[in-house]
């Protein structure tokens, strides 16, 4: 049985960053279910105005029109809409470990991994699989947000992101991000007909002339997590991005709050943090904190839903206020 100090499960975003702090800290193995994980990803490729991510930026967005029902309210709100794909091939090419591509884990038991094709050992085991995986078998359907994100052509290029509430997207919203001459739109929320709402988002956004038609490419979806996962029976199973639960709960996005969540797990990994004080510095986080406000902001937005125009003001527009 090959040995390793780390195995990470997941190369998205938050399993390559865990990687990428680890570089030059043992033997590290990555494990993939998918042979190509950069791409085909079910992502609206918002992200905040941050360094990282400027090298992969096709649009730029400095406000947010927050559209309920006819009412609309601009807010400042910067941010970029990257290409995902080239952000995540160039960090899978900036990493030290083996990689195994189109190798999926099925069940972890202490120190050991078992998977589709063979059997690791590992003193630390990572779970950065995403939104479900082999540590988060007692979750169920409850604890995620359904979501689908498609690619469509825009009529004219727009400078800011557009949200938009309605008392039928339930618990969620509806969202256009530009993204060149293009757009990423979807719509996120505890309904069971999301494709009939998409389909409604895009006659929307076609009668108010932002977009082109309403044909689409690049359909994806996915679930995204709105409870809190990362804790583990044992000690030196580490729950980071998705997983982990480090994922805005109010507006989905995880891609910055994952990369951060792999950096806290690497200072456990290297030492800088003891096993006991763990629990303790993740909490105190800026990253937990912060997430723990959005996770009671969602909580009011969903209390007031039967008041749209309320909920919205109190959980989203409240959170552009401090
Ligand atoms: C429709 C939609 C739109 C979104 N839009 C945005 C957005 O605009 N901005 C933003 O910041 N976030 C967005 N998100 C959320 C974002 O995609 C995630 O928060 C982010 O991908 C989390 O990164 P991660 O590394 O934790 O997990 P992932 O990116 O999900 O990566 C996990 C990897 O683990 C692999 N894996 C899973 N199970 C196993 C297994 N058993 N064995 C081996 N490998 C396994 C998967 O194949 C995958 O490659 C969106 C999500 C959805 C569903």
């Amino acid at each position: 049985m090959n040995r390793y100090d780390v195995i990470i499960i997941g190369a998205g975003p938050a399993g390559l960053s865990l990687a990428y702090e680890l570089i030059n800290e043992g033997k590290i193995l990555i494990i993939e279910a998918k042979k190509e994980p950069h791409k085909q990803i079910a992502c609206a490729e918002w992200v905040p105005k941050l360094k990282v991510f400027a090298p992969y930026k096709i649009s730029q967005t400095d406000f947010m029109e927050i559209l309920i029902g006819k009412e609309k309210i601009k807010k400042r709100f910067p941010g970029y809409v990257i290409d995902r794909e080239k952000f995540q091939s160039s960090m899978l090419e900036g990493i030290k470990a083996d990689i195994h591509t189109g190798e999926r884990v099925l069940i972890v038991k202490k120190d050991i991994v078992m998977t589709t094709y063979s059997k690791y050992k590992a003193e630390w085991i990572v779970g950065a699989y995403g939104p479900y995986g082999p540590l988060s078998k007692h979750l169920s359907i409850h604890d995620f947000i359904p979501a689908i994100n498609v690619r469509v052509a825009l009529k004219k290029r727009l400078t800011h992101s557009i949200v938009y509430f309605d008392r039928e997207i339930l618990y969620g919203y509806a969202w256009c991000f530009p993204r060149g001459d293009m757009a990423n739109c979807g719509i996120g929320a505890k309904s069971r007909n999301l494709k009939v709402l998409l389909k409604k988002w895009l006659q929307f956004l076609s009668e108010h002339d932002y977009i082109d038609g309403l044909s689409y490419t690049n359909a994806h979806a996915g679930l995204i997590p709105t409870s809190i996962l990362h804790k583990t029976n044992n000690p030196k199973h580490i729950l980071i991005g998705d997983a982990g639960g480090f994922i805005d709960p109010l507006t989905g996005a995880g891609i910055a709050s994952g990369i951060e969540s792999a950096k806290i797990a690497a200072s456990l990994i290297k030492g800088t943090i003891k096993i006991n004080e763990y629990k303790e510095y993740l909490e105190k986080s800026y990253l937990a904190k912060y997430l723990k406000r959005r996770r009671k902001r969602r909580d009011i937005m969903e209390r007031k839903w039967n008041n749209l125009k309320e909920a919205i003001e109190k959980s989203w527009i409240s959170s552009y206020q401090g």
